[in-house]
């Protein structure tokens, strides 16, 4: 009896401690995302979901947040308050060289790239009310180009910089965060909104399934053709039209688009990026699965758009697999 005892207490001892060492040894990451309706935060999700699947192989726990999106993530992942963000491919391209939001700080030397994920198209929704019907008709009108921290806050500025509409003199312009702008829109507090984000996405439909009925405008033309030949990170994109049937829409929408891309700092561990790396790409059919906006995506397009150094730990793992010499 007293053996029996003696050995439950031992049992539950070992047990402790191997518990808090397993508990001592789980790294938190967080990977910064966007507005919970874009594609950004199921792809956080995503992301996590393959790596925590592996919890008790890697000691990983990676988490989600919902942020104002690439610009705000790649800051964040630069002074340390996450390990990941997801960024656009142009975003992360200005931080690299010290453009844009970058101007005043500088390169960003220790930004890493991982990989690339699903397309993103500048997408100009309007109100079929406001007459919009392409970015040229947008004078005079009350347009959210985005917060500030979000990626497409400087997409819109260039595509209306191209066409010769001054945000400043020519639209009213709005700096809401596009988690918002379709029920801004559907209320007739603003005519149009910008948003760059995969497709499908929650926003999209939310806007396009409303009382008001709204379109999906063209943002194209020879300025834009203009700004495409100018900026290396910038490529046409079409919109299907079919992937939002309540949009005022009977042909696919022509503009302009940039991608996805996972980011981190140099000062993330090797481990937790191989981790992260490799559980995306070893289990990379039911990753696809996890979201309509992955459609097109192959390992190697996953290897484009990368403008960052490639983080060491994702390296290891392209070289293992053949994907990188
Ligand atoms: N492209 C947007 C941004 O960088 C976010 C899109 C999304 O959340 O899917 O701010």
């Amino acid at each position: 009896m007293r053996k029996g005892l003696f050995f439950s207490i031992a049992l539950v001892a070992a047990m402790m401690m191997s518990l808090s060492t397993a508990q001592a040894r789980t790294k938190f990451v967080t990977i910064g995302t966007g507005g919970i309706t874009g594609v950004y935060y199921p792809t956080g999700g995503a992301i996590a979901k393959m790596v925590n699947k592996k919890k008790k192989e890697y000691g990983i726990r990676a988490t989600v947040e919902s942020t104002g999106g690439s610009v705000f993530n790649i800051n964040a992942v630069m002074n340390g308050d996450l390990e990941f963000g997801i960024a656009q491919s142009d975003r992360q391209y200005q931080a690299v060289h010290g453009l844009a939001e970058w101007k005043d700080k500088g390169p960003q030397k220790d930004l890493r790239a991982v990989f690339s994920i699903h397309p993103e198209s500048v997408t100009l929704v309007a109100a079929v009310d406001s007459g919009v019907k392409k970015i040229q008709d947008l004078k005079g009108k009350k347009v959210n180009i985005g917060n500030p921290g979000s990626g497409q806050r400087q997409n819109a500025i260039d595509a209306l910089e191209a066409v010769g509409i001054d945000i400043n003199k020519d639209i009213q312009a709005e700096s809401i965060k596009a988690s918002e702008a379709a029920s801004l829109l559907q209320d007739g507090r603003i005519d149009a909104f910008f948003y760059t984000v995969g497709h499908p996405s929650g926003a999209i439909k939310e806007a396009t399934s409303g009382a008001r009925k709204v379109r999906i405008a063209d943002v194209a033309g020879p300025g834009i053709d203009k700004l495409l030949a100018k900026y290396p990170y910038y490529a046409k994109a079409i919109i299907p039209h079919k992937l939002y049937p309540g949009a005022k829409n009977d042909k696919d929408v022509q503009t302009f688009g940039v991608k996805a891309t996972l980011v981190t700092s140099a000062k993330v561990p090797d481990d937790v990026v191989y981790a992260i790396t490799k559980e995306v790409f070893d289990n990379f059919d039911a990753f696809k699965k996890l979201h309509p906006a992955y459609g097109t995506l192959t390992k190697e397009k996953m290897l484009q758009g990368l403008s960052a150094p490639i983080h060491p730990g994702a390296l290891k793992y392209y070289k293992e697999v053949g994907l990188m010499k």
